[in-house]
């Protein structure tokens, strides 16, 4: 009988939010970190589909996670993984492991090669979003979470108008002759106000985030 040592992998997938993500990065892109005591389970997913739906459905509705969520994709050892019993949960895409988080850490010496970002999504930027996309500064107030680059190097403006102050780039400045210092002069004599008619964020401080601007 000859024994056969496979390193076949199956592919999971996990949905995180920032703060997990920020962890990976921490270990290299290697491993999942430490659960909470309040977590008991870990679940990494069997399919793209619903990794991605509960990304989009779950993690980019949330305030606690500035509505962004990630589809993290990774490959595992298939002899550990057939460990497990797969879970169905509710339709028949809905595939997830449950591995206890006392098990993590073997887990994660599992995996072969490195934990990838493969899909991102952000609820307040019109869902998905490219992988590489990360929002941007408002060039005339500081405000940090625009979701297009208002210049951008192809030329023309965005069009996006900031929440914050009110600058639409593209017409403020190309149709209406605005140029940034002047916008941002008149809307601090305003007052700094919120201009969307949206509500500001939460702990939105319009005089910090012009340091932001100093600060570049
Ligand atoms: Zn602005």
């Amino acid at each position: 009988m000859i024994l056969i040592v496979s390193d076949e992998t199956t592919e999971m997938f996990r949905p995180v939010g920032p703060k997990e993500l920020a962890r990976i990065h921490q270990l290299g892109d290697r491993a999942f970190p430490p659960r909470l005591p309040s977590q008991p389970v870990f679940y990494p997913v069997l399919n793209e589909f619903y990794a991605r739906k509960i990304t989009s459905d779950w993690n980019a509705t949330s305030p606690d996670t500035g509505y962004r969520g990630y589809v993290t994709w990774f490959r595992v050892r298939a002899a550990y993984a057939a460990r497990f019993e797969i879970q169905t949960v509710g339709a028949s895409w809905a595939k997830e492991l449950w591995v206890p988080a006392e098990e993590l850490d073997e887990f994660n010496a599992n995996i072969v090669g490195l934990i990838e970002v493969v899909a991102q999504y952000d609820g307040k930027c019109g869902g998905e979003v490219a992988v590489e996309h990360s929002r941007f500064t408002c060039p005339v107030c500081g405000y940090p979470d625009l979701c297009d680059e208002p210049r951008p190097a192809v030329g023309g403006g965005s069009y996006e108008i900031c929440p914050s102050c009110g600058f639409q780039f593209g017409v403020s400045d190309e149709d209406r002759g605005f140029s940034f210092e002047a916008w941002r002069s008149s809307w601090i004599e305003r007052g700094m106000p919120w201009s969307s008619g949206n509500i500001a964020p939460v702990g939105w401080d319009p005089a910090v985030q012009l340091t932001r601007l100093e600060a570049k």
